[in-house]
C-alpha cells in the first residue's frame, strides 16, 4: 500500500533554483529575480498595513487588486483574477482542465512546472521540440489539439519571445485553452495581452515577481474572458491572496514610474551584458526578458556553472538533454554583471 497516486509516485518533484540562506554573500543570478528594490509606494504600504487586516480573512476577491490591475491593463476588472504567484494560476487552470485522457502541450524547453502540474492531474504531456532559434512552432502545437497549451512568452530559458502574430494564429486554430505566460513580458518590446480580447479561449498570465521586484511577496494575475476565469473561480482556494499581498501589489502596480525606470535599466543592463558575453565568444540567444541563455565558446557549461558556484556567483545550469552545454544568467545590477564577466573570463 502506497499513500499516493500511481502519477504521484511515478513523477519527480519540480526542483526550484537554489535560495542560499539570508545574509549568505552570493551574487544570486539563477532565479531572474530583480537585482533592484521594489517600488518605495509599495514599501510604505507595507509598512502601514493595519493589523486589523490580519485579524480579518482576506478580500476573497482581492478586489482592490483587482481594480487597480484593470485600470493599468486597461481590462474590466472582472476580467482579472488574482493569485498567490503566477504558479498557483497555472495550477488552478491545469486542475480545472486537465484530468486522464486530457492532454497538455508546450513547446520545448520551457518552464518544467508545466510538465509537474500535468502529470499531478494525471494528464498527457505532450513536449513540441522549438528549433535552435526558439520559433513558435505553431503547426505542432496546432497538430497536438491539448486541452491546454502552454506558452512561454518571453519563454524560460531561451528568453524569447513569440511574435503577437503566432500566438493569435495559435489561439484561433486551438479548441482549447492557450496560456500564455508573459512572467517576463515588461522586459520585452511587446506583449499579447489584446488577444485576451479577441479570443476566448486565451489566458494572460502576469507576475510581480519579476519586473516589480516582488518575488517574496507571492503575487500573480491572470486576465482572461469572464467565461474562462469562471471555471477558475471554481477550483481557486477561497483566501488565496493575503490581505497584506493585496495592498502591497496594489500599491507596486500603481507606481508605473518605478517599474518604467527599473525595466530601462534593467534592458540596458542586459544588452551591455549580453555584449560582454559575445565578446567573450559566447553564443548569446536573443532576450527579450531579465536572463540570458548562453552556450560558453567550448559548450563546458557545468564546469563553468560549478566555477562559478565556488567563486561565489549562482547561475542556473540545467542537466537536461538541449540545456546541458548552455547557462541561463539572471541580468544583474552593473557591478554583479561586471563580476561575473570577470569570473567567467578567469575560469573559460
Ligand atoms: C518566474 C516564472 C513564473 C512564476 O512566477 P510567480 O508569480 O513567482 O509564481 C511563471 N512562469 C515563468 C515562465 C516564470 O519564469
Amino acid at each position: 500500500m502506497t499513500f499516493f497516486r500511481r502519477n504521484i509516485e511515478e513523477m519527480t518533484a519540480y526542483v526550484p533554483g537554489e535560495q542560499p540562506r539570508p545574509g549568505e554573500k552570493v551574487i544570486k543570478l539563477n532565479t531572474n529575480e530583480n537585482p533592484y528594490p521594489p517600488s518605495p509606494a509599495a514599501m510604505k504600504a507595507c509598512r502601514e498595513f493595519d493589523g486589523e487586516g490580519f485579524r480579518r480573512y482576506p478580500d476573497p476577491l482581492s478586489t482592490r487588486f483587482r481594480q487597480v490591475a484593470g485600470h493599468v491593463l486597461n481590462v474590466p476588472p472582472e476580467w482579472v483574477l488574482p493569485a498567490n504567484g503566477s504558479d498557483e494560476l497555472l495550477t488552478m487552470i491545469c486542475r480545472a482542465c486537465l484530468e486522464p485522457g486530457r492532454k497538455a502541450a508546450a513547446p520545448m524547453p520551457t518552464y518544467v512546472l508545466y510538465m509537474t502540474l500535468a502529470k499531478i492531474q494525471d494528464a498527457e504531456f505532450v513536449e513540441i521540440p522549438f528549433d535552435e532559434d526558439y520559433t513558435l512552432p505553431v503547426q505542432a502545437l496546432i497538430t497536438a489539439d491539448a486541452a491546454v497549451t502552454l506558452v512561454a512568452s518571453p519563454n524560460s530559458p531561451s528568453g524569447t519571445l513569440a511574435p503577437t502574430a503566432a500566438l493569435a494564429e495559435l489561439a484561433r486554430a486551438l479548441a482549447g485553452v492557450l496560456v500564455i505566460d508573459e512572467a517576463y513580458v515588461d522586459f520585452a518590446d511587446e506583449n499579447a495581452l489584446a488577444l485576451a480580447r479577441e479570443f476566448p479561449n486565451v489566458v494572460i498570465l502576469r507576475t510581480l515577481s519579476k519586473s516589480y521586484s516582488l518575488a517574496g511577496l507571492r503575487l500573480g494575475l491572470a486576465v482572461a474572458q469572464p467565461g474562462l476565469l469562471a471555471g477558475l473561480l471554481k477550483v481557486k482556494d477561497s483566501y488565496n491572496v493575503d490581505a497584506l499581498a493585496c495592498a502591497v501589489g496594489s500599491a507596486a502596480l500603481k507606481d508605473q514610474a518605478h517599474l518604467k525606470a527599473n525595466v530601462t535599466k534593467v534592458r540596458a543592463s542586459r544588452e551591455k551584458l549580453s555584449a560582454g558575453l559575445a565578446g567573450l565568444g559566447f553564443r548569446v540567444w536573443p532576450s527579450q526578458s531579465n536572463f540570458l541563455l548562453v552556450r560558453p565558446p567550448r559548450g563546458d557549461a557545468e564546469r563553468l556553472y560549478l566555477a562559478l558556484k565556488a567563486g561565489g556567483i549562482l547561475v542556473r545550469y540545467f542537466k537536461q538533454p538541449r540545456l546541458d552545454d548552455k547557462l541561463r544568467i539572471s541580468v544583474g545590477d552593473e557591478d554583479q554583471n561586471a563580476a561575473l564577466l570577470r569570473e567567467l573570463k578567469a575560469n573559460l
